[in-house]
């Protein structure tokens, strides 16, 4: 009889969600027609640019003309739209060849597939709190892995120790939950680290759209050493609002090399035995994004969630509590005032002014305490919800 991979008997149920559905679910069955100002969302809400829908359509209508339409697409990508991210990252004053670019769909997929590059006897080192999907798709593949808490103590961002044996190193900066993000100093640490011990850093770019601080690092490349010992996951997902459309890429440069094997040329093998590409309509809607008119467009719409943190950040600002976060990514890390448990927090604000946010506790144990406010919502609800947060906790601070 066939033998099932019992590693899927090894992964916790993540009731985050599922908890946060089930006590809002409850809460409007017992008060209907009430409105919840939802900050706990980690989707957009803004639709597509129309640099993006014009370059969908046309790329519908040339999938109906005889001379215009496209079969199967290259499994690694488009070579306009590789090109296109090439030239999004020169403008970083990184150089990478179009072919060191992977067009995916999504970064989901991409960070659960990119283990198959790897031993599932080697070990991944998770910072957190974390995404919950580094952990769950190492414990599928069987994998051991190291978990380093993160704390206020370093600003949600450690750093490597000597003491630290792992062969995968999750870094995603600028980071969810936490918007904690690496100053280029810090990054370094752990590019030489990964160089000195012939580790892997998978960096997790998924918000790199969002930094404003010049200063900041927007991709592992930008540093000295990351060609060598890094792997860079992206999306479009937050930087365009394709959660919905899919679209992402992978940087995988030439020089990485270990026991001999490119993984580059590794990842091209694995792409054309796994994938048969991502759709010519979408990725024609992707390298709109890459476009001056895109650019401009999708800017303006960060600049509207960016509207929204700063009265998030406003609110607690005022109430003197700790947060992190914010300035450089979506999302806002609050410590829960009066020593209350990330649940309890979370129930006081669902049940007294009607708030939503994610508890931290469900990004491993040392969110617990903390509290993810999300910028990605409606900016109406968001001054509403900043507004009664304000007015609840000033005798809390
Ligand atoms: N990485 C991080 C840190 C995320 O927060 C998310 C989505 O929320 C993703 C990756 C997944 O992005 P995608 O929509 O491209 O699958």
């Amino acid at each position: 009889m066939i033998t099932v991979n019992r590693h899927y008997a090894d992964l916790k149920d993540s009731y985050l969600f599922y908890n946060i559905a089930q006590k809002t679910g409850a809460y409007l069955d017992a008060h209907p027609g009430t409105h919840l100002y939802r900050m706990g969302i980690g989707d957009v809400s803004l639709p597509l640019c129309s640099a993006v829908i014009q370059a969908l359509h046309a790329a519908v209508d040339d999938q109906g003309d005889k001379l215009r339409f496209h079969g199967y697409m290259p499994e690694c990508g488009a070579p306009f739209l590789r090109e296109a991210i090439a030239g999004y990252y020169a403008e970083k004053h990184v150089v990478l060849s179009p072919d060191e670019i992977f067009v995916s769909s999504g970064a989901s997929d991409e960070l659960g597939d990119i283990l198959d590059l790897f031993d599932p006897k080697s070990t991944a080192l998770v910072m957190e709190p974390a995404y919950p999907a580094y952990v769950d798709a190492n414990v599928i593949a069987g994998r051991n892995i190291v978990h380093l808490p993160a704390g206020e103590e370093n600003g949600f961002l450690p750093e490597p120790d000597e003491n630290i044996q792992a062969d995968l190193l999750y870094i995603c900066s600028p980071n969810n939950p936490t918007g904690a993000v690496f100053s280029r100093e810090k990054l370094q640490a752990w590019i030489d680290f990964a160089n000195k011990h012939g580790s892997i850093i998978l960096f997790d770019a998924a918000y790199e759209a969002f930094i404003e601080d010049p200063a900041l690092p927007h991709s592992i490349f930008e540093l000295e050493g990351a060609r060598t010992c890094a792997i860079e996951i992206c999306s479009l997902s937050k930087t365009a609002g394709f959660t919905g459309t899919r679209l992402g890429y992978t940087v995988i440069p030439k020089e990485l090399v270990r026991q001999g094997m490119h993984l580059n040329a590794m990842w091209v093998r694995n792409r054309t035995t796994k994938t048969n590409g991502v759709s010519y309509i979408i990725q024609k809607g992707g390298a709109a994004v890459f476009t001056p008119q895109g650019q401009k467009q999708i800017r303006e719409n960060i600049q509207i969630y960016k509207s929204n943190a700063k009265v998030l950040m406003g609110a607690l600002d005022k109430l003197n509590l700790w947060y992190c976060g914010g300035k450089n990514a979506p999302y806002i890390w609050m410590r829960c005032p009066g020593g209350m448990t990330s649940w309890e927090f979370f129930d006081v604000l669902l049940q007294k002014i009607q708030v939503v946010g994610t508890p931290g506790a469900g990004f491993g144990t040392c969110g617990e305490g903390y509290f993810r406010l999300s910028t990605f919502g409606d900016p109406a609800d968001t001054k509403e919800a900043a507004r009664r947060l304000t007015e609840l906790l000033k005798n809390h601070a």
